[in-house]
């Protein structure tokens, strides 16, 4: 007796996949101990039964067919868990011997052909169900590091970072599109003395609700809110004309209003109140893009010298007349 015949059942018993023969009826020839402890069916009775009577409940018509197929015209066949997650009835038990978890399989079927037992197929059934397991957490652990990563964490709106990425996005898009592009930079008014007075855990829960205020007059999906450091907050808007673009600032002002937080040390009134700068580029009106920001944030200061709470719009141009002024001078 060789080696291979002499630890061949050895060699098949202590194998952690699945080992099936059967023979051109179906019959079962070989089921080795992985099997046994997965199905809960001895080699004993296994042996002889055909596999599509021996489970308690049957294999998947899949499974069968792929065998008979196999079986028929010789060639091999795979069944991945892709598309058939547990074609076999076959189980394992959980770390805590509690339940039984299906097992997700990979099938290989492949043909053999032997003297004595004619057409015979060997049937390999591998638990894929921990490298599923393991993608899935390595899928959800990076889409939570990917959201870290554009989220803020206080108010759970976009973070800076992402807001740098989206604005070059918005603005590629409106230049093909030639569409107009508004951003509003959005300030909490006396927001110091609101932290020197009521504490730093107080401010940042008002930072907490002015970001839910100023999401809820969101509409568009195109549309994208972010904090833009501090007690700022910035707007990206595609399509809004001039005029909308007040009215919209003026429900941003009114939203924050409505929250009615009590600022005792506020100068311009007694509750939280923001300011607001906003500036348009359009394509088909301006050449000059780089200037968007500045824009908005020089309507945000003027907006502030006029008394807070209030919205102020800067057009590009000004902005560009002003600093060719400046240049001049
Ligand atoms: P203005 O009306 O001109 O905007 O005055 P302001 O006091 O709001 O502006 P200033 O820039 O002087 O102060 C901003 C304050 O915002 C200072 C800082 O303590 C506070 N701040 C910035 N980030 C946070 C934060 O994450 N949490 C809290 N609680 N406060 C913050
Ligand atoms: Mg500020
Ligand atoms: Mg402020």
């Amino acid at each position: 007796m060789n080696f291979v015949e002499h630890y061949q059942s050895k060699i098949f018993d202590s194998l952690s996949i699945g080992l099936i023969v059967v023979n051109a009826n179906e019959e079962i020839l070989l089921w080795n101990t992985w099997l046994e402890k997965h199905s809960g069916i001895t080699s004993e009775n296994a042996l002889g039964q055909k596999i599509g009577d021996i489970f308690p409940v049957a294999p998947s018509a899949a499974f069968l067919s792929a065998l008979r197929n196999s079986m028929s015209y010789g060639l091999p066949a795979v069944l991945s868990n892709a598309l058939h997650r547990s074609p076999l009835p076959l189980f394992s038990i959980d770390e805590s011997f509690k339940n039984q978890l299906a097992i997700h399989q990979s099938i290989t079927i492949t043909p053999l052909v032997s003297e004595q037992a004619g057409h015979t197929c060997l049937i390999q059934v591998t638990d894929s169900s921990t490298s599923i397991r393991r993608e899935k957490m390595l899928r959800s652990h990076s889409e939570v590091l990917k959201k870290d990563a554009t989220t803020d964490s206080l108010t759970g709106l976009y973070n800076r970072r992402f807001f740098d990425e989206h604005y070059k996005i918005s603005l590629g898009q409106a230049i093909r599109q030639k569409h107009p592009l508004s951003v509003f930079m959005v300030d909490i008014d006396y927001f110091k003395q609101y932290n020197d007075y009521y504490g730093h855990p107080a401010g940042d829960k008002v930072l907490v609700q002015v970001a839910a205020a100023l999401k809820s007059q969101l509409s568009r999906s195109s549309d994208m809110l972010a904090r833009y450091g501090g007690e700022e907050f910035v707007l990206i808007l595609p399509n809004m004309s001039d005029e909308h673009g007040m009215d919209f600032a003026k429900k941003l002002i009114a939203a924050v209003n409505q929250l009615a937080l009590p600022h005792l040390k506020s100068k311009s009134n007694k509750i939280i109140s923001i300011s607001i700068g906003f500036s348009t580029y359009d394509p088909n009106q301006h050449r000059e893009v780089s200037t968007l920001i500045d824009a908005a944030d020089t309507a945000l200061y003027k907006a502030k010298q006029q008394g807070r709470n209030q919205a102020c719009f800067m057009p590009l141009d000004t902005l560009l007349s002003h600093r060719l002024q400046i240049h001049a001078d």
